[in-house]
This record gives structure tokens, C-alpha cells and sequence, in this order.
């Protein structure tokens, strides 16, 4: 789970890592009174779970409340990238003199965790490591030992930080391991005018399932940004992601799933350039009621043209999950107003095939290979536009 900036700059807070001074506002009339509280300049900055705040026009310098109001009011209501903007962050302006990048992360390929350090922060990370992969330390962290104040000077003298950085490098650590975090990301990570080091920005990716041990962390869980979707599916039990295409993606296995994602993808870009709509994975027991919960969030996306449902049947076998698609359509009545490519293979194909043959319902198309389904749904998408 990933926490917005001011839900880690409260997280690294709590353990000593300096911040800026101030506080999140919904509303204008909110952040020009966090402003008057501050006494002083200010940076008013949209909380998007999503980097390039800056270029966007998400992150902007006030010297007045007045001033915090007007870019709060501008900025509220913002969509970046996708995401919309319910929230400001208020913080007290800092005077930067230079700008560096830390980050702790859970290296998995290798087994033990990572700290990146470079002394050129504020550009993306991704951006710096492709151009100036030099300027980018890597340090891999003991799991055993973490990051004492020995490590944390390695880090340091590895990225050319400042000597004081050290300590902070200790409690960024020292709130990673607290919070099971699996990325705590600095960017930038400020050195001001009067030589302290300060947390200017901040991301944390939560691991969830450690999420037993922490139940304080449930609050992060209750976000009004959230694509509502997404929190219906989770009530239903469903693994939902939803995506920017047009092509609603049912499968049961994530595996399967993702890969027809790929397959979606290709046949897209033939077809003027569609794309999937969203991962849903229904898993292995795919019922009436289970296919119905998922086929009615898709449908109801109404960036969504055409449905590809991909099953392959194995314990549950096609049969089942035949039947479960007729009386999901039947559960959804009108509200099925979608076309739907249907590809099964697997345990009782041909059973499978005959009981949709037999419902002969119109929106559905039988097509027996992945392939030539995902080019048919993609097709529909395209033609639906
Ligand atoms: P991001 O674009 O989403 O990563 O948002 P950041 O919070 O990192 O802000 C982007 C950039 O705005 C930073 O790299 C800084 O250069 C600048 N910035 C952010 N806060 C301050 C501040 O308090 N004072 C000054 N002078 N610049 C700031
Ligand atoms: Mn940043």
C-alpha cells in the first residue's frame, strides 16, 4: 500500500527524521489557515500517489495566506496523471541549497535490502539512474545488521552527501524496519540555507502483508482518492486494478490474467489503439455470483467498450464457470450492456461450450483461442468508440 506525502511525512515524523512544519488541507479556505498558522512562505502541494507533482503545477510557493488559498483552489480539484486531487499538503517553505535522493528499498531479486543515495535529488530518480547511472550510489544493506551509524556514513561517502546526513539516514532506517515498509523514498532530501538536512518529500510503500502487526495502519486504508471500483471490489473479495484501456479484462489466476493483459495489449495496437480496462482476477472458485460481482464493476466503467473474459477451467471446470457466466448475465439483466468475448479451455471445454452455445446470449461471443479473442475484443472496443 502506498501512503500519500503527508501520511509519510507524519510516518518519518514520528521517528525524529526532520520535516517542514505544516499540515494537509481539504479545502482553500483550509490551507490558507494552515498558512496564517505557519507565519510565513509556504509551498502548497497536491497529494497524488503518483511523482511529478512539480512539473504538473501541483507544487506552488505562496508568500501570503491569501496567495496558499488561490493556488489551493487551483490546485484542488487537479487531475495529475489520472489521479484526482482531494488534498493539499501545507508545509513552511524551505530555502534549499542543495537537493539529494534517499532511498531504502526490499532488493528481491537479491535477498536483502538496498539503499540508493545520490547527490543529485529533485530530478526522478528513474531519469537519473538512465542518464547519470554514476551519480546514483548503491549500497545493499545487511538485513541482519540495518543502517547504524557506521553503515549510514558508507552511505553517505558513497553518494557525496553531507557528513550530517548520516543521522538522518539512521532514522529514514529506523522507520522503514518499524513501519515494514518496503520502499522509503526521499526525494528531495534537502540540505537548507542554515546546513540542516531535511525530509522535503516523501514516499513509502507499505508492506500489507505485515499489515497484522500494525493495526494503526489500517487508517491509511480509508482514502477518498481511491478509484471506487476498486473499493467495491475489495468489499466483494475481488483483485481488482483498474487501468486506462477499453477492454475489460476477466480471468481467473493471476497469471493467466496477466498475460492476457499482454495479449490485449498487442491486439490493441491493431485496433486503433485500445487497451486493457482493468486486471480482475476471480480466482480459482468462479461462481454465478463471483463472475456477476466482477462482469457488473467492469461493465459499470464506462471507459470500458468490450469484455474479454479468459478462463481456464481446473478445478473448477469450464462447466461451471459456463453456467456461472449464463446467470451472472441473468443476475445483471439490463445492466449487461456490454459486449462479451468468451474464451474457455481447459476441464469440461466442451461441456463449457455447449451451455453458453445453448444460452445463445447476445452480447456473447464464444471464441475458442486466446489469440483471436483478444483481437475480437479489442476489435469491439474500437468499433464501440
Ligand atoms: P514531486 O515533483 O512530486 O516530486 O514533488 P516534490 O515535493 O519533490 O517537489 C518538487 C520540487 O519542488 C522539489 O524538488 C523542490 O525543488 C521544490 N520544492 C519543494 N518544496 C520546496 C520548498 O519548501 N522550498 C523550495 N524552494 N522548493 C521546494
Ligand atoms: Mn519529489
Amino acid at each position: 500500500m502506498d501512503l500519500y506525502e503527508y501520511e509519510a511525512r507524519d510516518l518519518l515524523a514520528g521517528h525524529g527524521v526532520p520535516v517542514a512544519r505544516g499540515a494537509v488541507a481539504a479545502t482553500p479556505a483550509e490551507a490558507e489557515a494552515v498558512t496564517r498558522g505557519i507565519g510565513g512562505p509556504v509551498v502548497v502541494k497536491a497529494q497524488v500517489k503518483t511523482g511529478g507533482r512539480g512539473k504538473a503545477g501541483g507544487v506552488r510557493m505562496a508568500t501570503t495566506p491569501a496567495e496558499a488559498r488561490a493556488h489551493a483552489t487551483a490546485i484542488l480539484g487537479m487531475d495529475i496523471k489520472g489521479h484526482h486531487v482531494h488534498r493539499v499538503l501545507v508545509a513552511a517553505a524551505a530555502e534549499i541549497q542543495q537537493e539529494f535522493y534517499v532511498s531504502f528499498l526490499l532488493d528481491r531479486a537479491e535477498r536483502r535490502f538496498l539503499a540508493l543515495a545520490s547527490a543529485e535529488g529533485g530530478m526522478e530518480i528513474e531519469e537519473l539512474s538512465r542518464e547519470r547511472p554514476d551519480a546514483l550510489a548503491k549500497v545493499a544493506i545487511d538485513p541482519a545488521t540495518g543502517v547504524d551509524a557506521d553503515v549510514a556514513r558508507a552511505i553517505v561517502a558513497a553518494a557525496r552527501l553531507p557528513e550530517s546526513a548520516a543521522g538522518v539516514l539512521v532514522k529514514l532506517w529506523d522507520a522503514f524496519v518499524s513501519a515494514d515498509a518496503t520502499l522509503v523514498e526521499v526525494n528531495p532530501l534537502a540540505q537548507l540555507a542554515d546546513g540542516s538536512i531535511v525530509a522535503l518529500d516523501g514516499k513509502i510503500t507499505l508492506d500489507g502483508n505485515a499489515g497484522f502487526r500494525h493495526p494503526d495502519h489500517a487508517a491509511f486504508a480509508a482514502d477518498p482518492g481511491r478509484d471506487p471500483r476498486e473499493v467495491e471490489a475489495e468489499a466483494k473479495g475481488l483483485n481488482y486494478v483498474k487501468l486506462d484501456g477499453q477492454v475489460g479484462v476477466i480471468g481467473n489466476g493471476a497469471g493467466l490474467v496477466m498475460s492476457t493483459l499482454d495479449v490485449v495489449a498487442e491486439a490493441g495496437r491493431r485496433h486503433g489503439g485500445v487497451a486493457p480496462a482493468n486486471f480482475l482476477d476471480i480466482g480459482g472458485g468462479a461462481n454465478a455470483q463471483v463472475m456477476a460481482d466482477g462482469l457488473g464493476i467492469i461493465i459499470d466503467d464506462p471507459a470500458v467498450r468490450s469484455v474479454f473474459v479468459n478462463v481456464f477451467g481446473g478445478i473448477t471446470a469450464c462447466d461451471q464457470v459456463a453456467s456461472g457466466i449464463v446467470d451472472a448475465l441473468r443476475i445483471l439483466g439490463p445492466d449487461a450492456s456490454k459486449p462479451l468475448v468468451v474464451r474457455l479451455d481447459g476441464n469440461n471445454v466442451d461441456a463449457g461450450r455447449a451451455i453458453l452455445a445453448e444460452a445463445a446470449h447476445p452480447l456473447v461471443t464464444m471464441i475458442d483461442t486466446m489469440d483471436a479473442a483478444a483481437d475480437r475484443a479489442a476489435d469491439l472496443a474500437n468499433a464501440g468508440a
